[in-house]
């Protein structure tokens, strides 16, 4: 098979391997990595995965992206992923009463869907350290707007070889998302607050990763930088996965017929899980539109319906604070592509972006733009009413993110009068946001307490919550370090003794 290269969004002749571009995050001139071509399916090849195991679709959608990694590297990778750390399936399709099909991708060991992609990176990130690194120590550099942090520390936690440090936005993050950071076990994981919000973390991050000092200071010790941030291929590679195994379990519940189209709601900040959709999308699996569902941040909203990117607007913290993003990074891969790969096109908006905060685009691409995409939004009182009404019309309990999906998808399908079959991608636990579940339906909060609350409202509904939150209630607490953005690399510096 020819190997795939990748190439940087803001400048197309900038190329490297698939090992590479996961080693590196992102590129040196600040554009993200996308595959020269998209491998789609054959006829017929889409159809005969009918049947597969999650594992089996795994190793079948990354061996046509990762074409540096051998057929046995890449089921290594996948077996050490999934199976034993997802016990109830890696994604397993709920069928609502209504006709609703939900997919659930909260299963893995921190009840987040971030898990789908961060079991599985430091697992591509080891063979391609052996690959194409120079043996260095990958220290991981991740901002988090609450599940990333989670679920890099547990998927990093004691990997040979990798040292990782998480940033939060100290008041961004809900109680329980705190909680199972500052409790993370590991010898290799450092976790602290930051004095901002998410994009500080991630501007933060990102202004790491680019100055040349700092990887030189890195350099001489051993190390290199990589990220685990949604911009790095080997995060969004393994997203793709579910949405072809999605489509395979419609067609097996009987929900489509092979070749008929399924829509996906899908809740949406940083636009990795969407993007992915979108690639599976370019593979051949027969997608309808993608509802790209935002809280009240909705700049993303006003993008796919305008044409105009505007981040200068205020910052809201909401019941879904993994969705609380101005700058949604992985939006600049989607504008790539549908742009014919413009690299000069995609530097000029993100230099404006950088500039002033906004930037626009043609006709033209909004055309294409809506071809593909739908896109609402809901503030936090809909975002209750519709974690209410999901739950009375059809038993089902959902967090707040997926609550923003359910809204977003009733208006667009009452507006539209579109019938495809639809699949609401569910991305967390409710049991990891107890508190405003429990007070959307209407229940009383016992005190503070997230785990008395938590208990609530598994007395409410009927369900067990997760053994994974129930045990932080007894873990030491680990981690109390907060900083300014601008003090980020020196506080990575005295953790690490360099
Ligand atoms: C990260 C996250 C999202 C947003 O996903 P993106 O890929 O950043 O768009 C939505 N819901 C939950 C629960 C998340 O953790």
């Amino acid at each position: 098979m020819s190997r795939l290269r990748y190439s940087s969004t803001r400048d197309s002749s900038l190329q490297v391997s698939s090992s590479e571009a996961i080693l590196q995050g992102i590129s040196k001139d600040g554009g993200l990595f996308v595959p020269e071509t998209i491998p789609a399916f054959a006829p017929g090849e889409l159809a005969q995965l009918q049947g597969s195991s999650y594992q089996e679709v795994a190793s079948a959608v990354l061996s046509r992206y990762l074409t540096d990694f051998s057929q046995e590297e890449i089921d290594t990778c996948v077996k050490k992923a999934y199976g034993s750390k997802f016990p109830e399936g890696e994604a397993p399709l709920a069928a609502l009463k209504d006709g609703l099909q939900v997919l659930e991708l909260w299963h893995g060991p921190t009840c987040a869907f971030k898990d789908m992609a961060l079991q599985m990176l430091p697992q591509l990130l080891t063979v391609a350290n052996k690959k194409a690194g120079d043996g260095k120590t990958i220290l991981i550099l991740v901002a988090t707007s609450g599940d990333t942090g989670k679920a890099a520390l547990e998927g990093f936690c004691d990997v040979p070889g990798t040292e990782i440090a998480v940033f939060y936005p100290q008041d961004g993050v809900s109680h329980m998302q705190k909680r199972q950071m500052v409790t993370q076990a590991g010898e290799n994981v450092h976790v602290c607050g930051v004095d901002g919000n998410f994009d500080d973390c991630q501007t933060g991050v990102k202004r790491i990763f680019t100055d040349g000092h700092a990887a030189a200071e890195l350099a001489a010790k051993g190390m290199r930088f990589s990220s685990a941030n949604s911009i790095n291929w080997g995060r969004l590679a393994p997203q793709i996965v579910y949405y072809v195994y999605a489509y395979l379990e419609m067609c097996r519940a009987g929900q489509v017929a092979m070749g008929e189209p399924v829509n996906f709601a899908v809740p949406t900040g940083n636009f990795g899980n969407i993007l992915a959709a979108y690639f599976a999308k370019e593979m051949g699996v027969p997608v309808g539109k993608l509802i790209c569902a935002s809280n009240r941040n909705n700049v993303l909203t006003d993008f796919l319906r305008e044409g105009r990117y505007d981040r200068n607007r205020p910052f809201y913290t909401t019941l879904s604070p993994s969705m609380d993003i101005l700058v949604s990074s992985n939006l600049e891969r989607l504008l790539y592509l549908l742009s014919g790969r413009d690299d000069g096109l995609i530097g000029r908006l993100y230099r404006d972006l950088s500039d002033s905060g906004r930037f626009a685009v043609k006709e033209e691409m909004l055309g294409r733009l809506k071809e593909s995409f739908a896109a609402g939004c809901a503030d936090d009182a809909e975002t209750s009413a519709a974690i209410k009404e999901v739950y009375d019309r059809s038993g089902y309990l959902c967090d707040p993110h997926t609550a923003v999906a359910f809204k977003v998808y009733g208006e667009y399908r009452a507006a539209t009068g579109d019938k495809t079959p639809t699949v609401v991608v569910s991305t967390a636990s409710p049991y990891k946001f107890p508190a405003s579940v429990l007070e959307a339906l209407g229940g009383e909060l016992p005190g503070k307490n997230d785990f008395s609350i938590l208990s609530s409202l598994e007395e409410r509904s009927g369900a067990p919550a997760p053994v994974a939150l129930k045990a932080l209630r007894d873990k030491p607490i680990r981690f109390g370090d907060c900083c300014m953005p601008g003090e980020m690399f020196g506080w990575v510096k005295a953790v690490l003794n360099i």
